[in-house]
């Protein structure tokens, strides 16, 4: 087996490394930091303008035909640079999803403007009495001629302060099994009766609540069936996992290991020499090395042809299960000054060493939990029986 990506990739991985240099600032990163927004209009359309948005995607939908390979080595650079990637990523999943179930009507008029990074998009799941159980979602969808009237309200609608519509999982048949009576929609998020409140993570993270009143929408803006919403769903539900081979974690090991390359212990020894220290740094390192192994696993299915689903699970978990713990040991190791925020003076590893410990609790939430994420490989994955009605 061979774990490298090959020229090809190799050849556009330095590509995506001039690019960076060229295009990407230390402010986008701090600002991206300072207000918990994770996506900058100034790089997202040098991306766009690149043709690098959905560069996997056919020369005939505005893509350039990348293999998986290609985009794991350039996701990986995004990463490791620092890039704020929220945007691209959660806007791809609905634009893979109305490319796979959308009309072609539906295709031409939202899919340009998401290709030349003018537009993006916001995921409308979660609801206050619904997250994991997605399906139970109790946004009313009312059709009153040619047009649907959405009342009802969202919960950590990531990024709609800055999309242009809203993925919207609403209900319009209610005396069904819920599964059987959900509708999805695009809601242009300037329309009237929309209401955008922001939310503050622990994480560091902007997030919303999102509120609809009386919001009217053209039924040209349904994506998919009637009733048919689930099966739209599952589509993006997939698309959503199977992500990015590096994570925060990747990049915050390397500067942890350079700034313990650099730092001396008042005995004048170098941090990096202290064995607890390389302990913890390696048993991280392997940790991130599993977590790109089943991404990479990811990228393998997806290039034969297959869609990710209990193996994006499993990486999902992995990644976000080894990120916490390992954030936990790295604030350990800091000791009291472990705690110190970005931006502080003499915060070690410039304060990302105490930013991951509190983004990495937030990633076992966000793309379906932990528990969610155990249940689907209990059940999918090893075949055992359904724990829950
Ligand atoms: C920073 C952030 C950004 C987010 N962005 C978005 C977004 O853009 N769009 C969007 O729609 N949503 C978004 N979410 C919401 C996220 O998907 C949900 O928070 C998540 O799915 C969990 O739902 P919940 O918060 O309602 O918790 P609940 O579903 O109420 O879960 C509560 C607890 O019960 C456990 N639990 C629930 N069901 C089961 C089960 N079947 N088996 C075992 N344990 C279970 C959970 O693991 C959890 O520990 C975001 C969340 C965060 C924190």
């Amino acid at each position: 087996m061979d774990f490298r990506l090959g020229a090809k990739s190799d050849a556009f991985r330095d590509e995506v490394r001039a690019f960076l240099r060229e295009h990407l600032r230390p402010d986008m990163i701090e600002r991206a930091h300072d207000t918990g927004t994770g996506h900058d209009w100034e790089f997202h359309r040098a991306l766009g303008a690149r043709g690098w948005i959905a560069a996997s995607w056919p020369e005939v939908y505005g893509g350039q035909g990348r293999d998986p390979f290609e985009m794991t080595a350039m996701r990986d650079e995004l990463r490791l640079a620092g890039v704020p990637t929220d945007g691209l990523g959660q806007s791809i999943i609905v634009a893979r999803t109305i490319r796979a179930v959308g009309s072609e009507a539906q295709k031409q008029t939202f899919l340009p403007p998401f290709l030349s990074g003018e537009i993006i998009f916001a995921l409308g799941y979660t609801e206050p009495d619904s997250g994991s159980d997605v399906a139970a979602a109790k946004t009313r969808a009312v059709r009153d001629g040619d047009d649907w009237v959405i009342d009802g309200q969202k919960m950590f609608t990531t990024l709609a302060h800055e999309a242009a519509y809203v993925f919207l999982l609403t209900r319009t048949n209610p005396d069904v099994p819920k599964h059987r009576g959900l509708t999805m929609f695009l809601v242009p998020l300037d329309a009237p009766g929309v209401e955008i409140h922001p939310v503050h993570t622990m994480g560091g993270e902007r997030t919303n609540a999102t509120f609809y009143t009386g919001v009217r929408i053209p039924d040209a803006f349904r994506i998919g069936a009637v009733d048919g919403g689930w099966d739209v769903m599952t589509v993006a539900l997939t698309f959503e996992r199977g992500g990015f081979a590096l994570s925060e974690g990747d990049r915050v090991w390397q500067r942890t290991v350079e700034w313990a390359t650099g730092a001396h212990r008042p005995d004048g020894t170098r941090v990096i020499d202290d064995p607890l220290v390389r302990e913890r740094l390696a048993t991280m390192r392997i940790n991130n090395e599993v977590a790109r192994l089943l991404a990479l696993r990811c990228s393998s299915l997806a290039a034969s042809g297959g869609l990710p689903g209990v193996e994006g699970s499993m990486h999902k978990l992995w990644y976000a299960e080894a990120m916490t713990s390992d954030a936990s040991e790295l604030v350990d190791m800091l000791g009291a000054d472990g705690a110190l925020e970005h931006g502080e003076p003499d915060a070690p590893v410039d304060g990302w060493v105490e930013h991951l410990y509190r983004h990495a609790a937030v990633t076992t939430i966000y793309g379906g939990t932990s528990e969610v994420q155990r249940g689907i490989i209990a059940e999918r994955g090893l075949g055992l029986p359904r724990s829950r009605r």
